[in-house]
């Protein structure tokens, strides 16, 4: 492994059993049922409750990975320099250099004056203009000393005569450096055991090791040839093992023989992600081909000249220049090998005609493209830009929605391309049920993160920090939500009072009581232990890799019951409307809209069977699955333009109580022609009255933010029918004679299994789990342990932020009344005196 560069690619841990002592990992059985003892001998301490529940309103916040943590970072990122754009452009784009092809194309006429019919005639004329020019001359071979061996024997003979009354150079001062040509030493063993003493010895630190580690061996350094980079198994490779130029930085490989061993999130490794160019996804790839491919597959490179040759004569006009230079230091690097050089010594001499002092870095990529293309004998791919038809989830409105939901809870100055990116990756994609080929890589998040519109002036600007205060958001919170909620609880059982006291409510004849059935989705890692892992500084437990497979749950808590499920006689659990699923590439599919309505219709049944005589309000959080809505829904972004074509048909409408021309209201408006065909964005909008000859169809990437009429698509989607859609969530529930609700964005305090599923994480994680099937195990059964006391708990203190929030208290203000009130299950009148006097 070079010494600048990344170290190869690891197996992770995924048992979650590395660096753990076995005496640590107890019986997670005993502590479930420990902790259980512990949870229901408190509960008849009300004070201890409290402590409880406020204890957990912490940790939810804390440990929900999933919902509550972005408000909660430290300033652990404060280091962070993620927001310089430096490598915003990938390495091998920069090579689109006209010049440097030139510089090539001049280099192969030289080195092969008789062949350059393949040469593009137009990059061939400039070449042997160039050529004239100025031609940098190059030593045809390069001096490796006087070579006494080919003299004649009487020359032979006077260099020997010379010598021999030479006194060893010692005694001028001189010392002996170990060689760096050691062409027996069978690398890849050794090399192995000798990092791993190097890690022994580490032990506390890398500092320590930097200082203390004498000049390495050259078998320490025979590490980095059996790097991606290199090919262990030809001889010229010896000389790629200490170049001059790295070798005389003896810290820096110790501290790379440490860091490919030693764990990826150590704090001290943590900074060079940051730091490093770092290989880009086709050198992983590269990396997986020559493990596992065998060597004799390799063709010569005079037959892969040929081949480069050929698609240089045919594809030069097509190409984007990169590719093209691509193809020219390949077969720069063909000749040249062929002509005896070392790969070094090819690799060097290309990288010199692209930008002296750059050498060693760009000459380490010359050599990886040449082993990418011996091997696949191919270009790498080129996973960004150029491909036009591959589509960016960025263009899914959804995903687009949710990115910039996630960005705006974010605190200020917090968003960083990596926090996208890891949200993304495990939060946004796997809720909205999207699985890409590959994990989005921050490179693209920094993009997304541009095209989304977001600067950090943006941020500055501070308009919705937390999203609470949003105007939709507060808007919907105070004139569909509590009022909705005011009318349902009426209808409720409530549990009041330190001892939580059932009072039941004052119903008129005929009208049934109402329970609450809370809903949320929630994930829990295998790999998941103990505090300690959010204490490294500058580490964020969603960014971790290791974090192992997931138990994803969904599943419903109410007062009555606590969970939602039906009980026999005995008082033995007969059905259950929890659903636990183990997503991810080798598991069940990922939670998903249909597999939610699945869950409801069975909660429903449930419902019934428990409590005949009840009405059941489901209340969901306001994700995209929640809000799926049918397949013939109205969706503006899936129109074309003009009509026809390959769009969805979509279902007929009635134009809006709000549309702008008052004689076209509640006028019904096909969405499809006579003939058939799917209408498309124009007409929909002018049937409307909107004037639309001026305005494009859609804009590209996205929308500007909050705009509201950029294009005809965002126009149509503000039309109140396109807006306002029944979810299939909704007329599920409906139907069955039952209500749903949507909980205001981002108001995690307002559902109270969010405080549930922080009860069971945490007691979940202060277990060792020693493999997957363990970890179910443990998660089953500490979902299964929290008191029904606790969950009635959890639920009145969502109930405290409601009439917090009727009482017009926000942010600040209703956290500190509802800790007040802690033993109520509403925020008094006084508490709001006592806050106002404070204001005032
Ligand atoms: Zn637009």
């Amino acid at each position: 492994m070079p010494g600048r560069g990344r170290p190869s690619k690891r197996a992770r841990n995924k048992s979650g059993l590395k660096n753990q002592s076995r005496a640590a990992r107890s019986n997670p059985s005993d502590s479930v049922a420990d902790d259980a003892r512990r949870s229901s001998s408190q509960s008849s301490g009300s004070t201890d409750q409290d402590q409880e529940e406020s204890e957990w309103a912490e940790l939810t916040r804390i440990f929900d990975g999933l919902k509550l943590q972005y408000s909660e970072e430290g300033s652990e990122f404060e280091g962070d320099d993620d927001l310089e754009d430096v490598d915003e452009q990938s390495e091998w784009e920069g090579l689109e250099d006209e010049e440097f092809t030139e510089v090539l194309a001049a280099m192969a006429i030289d080195e092969d004056p008789n062949d350059h019919d393949w040469i593009p005639e137009k990059i061939r004329k400039k070449a042997e203009r160039r050529r004239a020019m100025n031609r940098k001359a190059r030593p045809t071979q390069y001096v490796k000393g006087p070579d006494v061996m080919n003299k004649s024997k009487r020359t032979q003979e006077r260099y020997r005569k010379s010598m021999r009354n030479q006194s060893a150079l010692d005694a001028f001062g001189f010392s002996k450096k170990p060689t760096a040509h050691t062409p027996e030493q069978p690398a890849p063993s050794t090399s192995n055991n000798a990092a791993a003493a190097v890690t022994a010895a580490a032990g506390a630190s890398t500092r320590l090791v930097q200082t203390t580690l004498p000049i390495p061996a050259p078998k320490n350094t025979r590490t980095r040839s059996a790097s991606i980079l290199s090919d262990p198994s030809s001889v010229d490779e010896i000389e790629e093992i200490n170049p001059p130029q790295e070798s005389t930085l003896p810290g820096t490989i110790a501290e790379d023989a440490h860091e490919s061993e030693a764990p990826r999130d150590s704090p001290e490794t943590a900074g060079d992600e940051v730091l490093d160019p770092g290989p880009e996804d086709w050198e992983e790839e590269l990396e997986t081909a020559v493990r596992g491919s065998g060597q004799d597959e390799i063709r010569d490179w005079d037959v892969l000249r040929k081949q480069i040759k050929d698609e240089l004569k045919k594809k030069s006009r097509t190409l984007p220049l990169s590719r093209v230079n691509q193809l020219f230091i390949l077969q720069n690097f063909a000749t040249l090998r062929l002509k005896g050089f070392s790969r070094m010594d090819a690799s060097r001499e290309i990288a010199r005609q692209w930008h002296e002092g750059e050498g060693v870095w760009f000459a380490r990529r010359v050599r990886a493209l040449a082993r990418h293309y011996q091997i696949f004998e191919q270009l790498p791919i080129e996973k960004r830009g150029g491909a036009k038809n591959a589509r960016s989830w960025l263009h899914d409105e959804s995903v687009q929605a949710r990115a910039r939901a996630w960005l705006t809870a974010q605190p200020i100055g917090k968003v960083t391309p990596r926090l996208l990116r890891d949200a993304l990756n495990s939060v946004i994609f796997p809720e909205l049920n999207i699985s890409p080929k590959a994990p989005l890589s921050e490179r693209t998040a920094r993009r997304w993160l541009i095209k989304l519109g977001w600067r950090r002036t943006v941020v500055r600007k501070g308009v919705y920090m937390d999203g609470h205060e949003r105007d939709d958001v507060v808007q919907y919170r105070r004139d569909v939500f509590l009022p909705a909620m005011k009318e349902f609880e009426a209808r409720m059982v409530r549990y009041e009072g330190p001892e939580l006291t059932e009072v039941q409510p004052i119903l008129a004849p005929g009208v049934r009581p109402v329970i609450a059935q809370y809903h949320d989705e929630c994930c829990f890692h295998a790999n998941d232990e103990s505090k300690s892992l959010w204490l490294q500084p500058g580490k964020q437990p969603l960014r971790k890799k290791g974090r192992g497979r997931l138990i994803h749950v969904s599943d419903f808590i109410n007062e009555a019951d606590g969970r939602l499920v039906l009980r026999d006689a005995s008082g033995s659990i007969v059905r259950d409307a929890r659903r636990i699923i183990y997503p991810g590439s080798n598991g069940d599919a990922w939670w998903d809209n249909e597999q939610l309505l699945k869950q409801v219709t069975d909660a429903i049944a449930i419902f019934e069977a428990a409590h005949p005589d009840c009405q059941c309000l489901f209340i969901f959080d306001q994700s995209s699955a929640h809000a799926s809505l049918p397949p013939d829904a109205l969706r503006a972004f899936d129109m074309n333009k003009s009509n026809g074509g390959k769009q969805r048909k979509q279902r007929d409408t009635v134009i809006p109580e709000s549309n702008p021309t008052v004689e076209l209201r509640g006028r019904p408006q096909k969405m499809t022609t006579p003939s058939g065909e799917a209408k498309g964005l124009q007409m929909v909008l002018e049937e409307r009255g909107f004037n639309v000859s001026n305005l494009r169809a859609k804009c590209s990437p996205v929308c500007p933010f909050e705009s509201q009429n950029c294009c005809m698509a965002r126009l149509l989607s503000q039309q109140d029918d396109f807006k306002n859609q029944i979810s299939m969530l909704e007329s599920l529930i409906k139907k069955a004679g039952h209500e749903c609700l949507f909980l205001p964005k981002f108001h995690c305090e307002l559902n109270p299994i969010e405080m549930y599923w922080g009860w069971c994480k945490y007691r979940y994680r202060e277990v060792p789990k020693a493999n997957f099937k363990e970890a179910k195990e443990v998660a089953r059964q500490f979902l299964d342990a929290c008191p029904i006391e606790v969950i009635r708990r959890f639920i009145n203190r969502s109930w405290r932020f409601i009439s917090a929030y009727r009482l017009g208290l926000t942010g600040k203000a209703a956290e500190w009344a509802v800790r007040k009130q802690r033993q109520h299950r509403q925020v008094s009148q006084r508490a709001m005196h006592a806050i106002e006097s404070i204001l005032s």
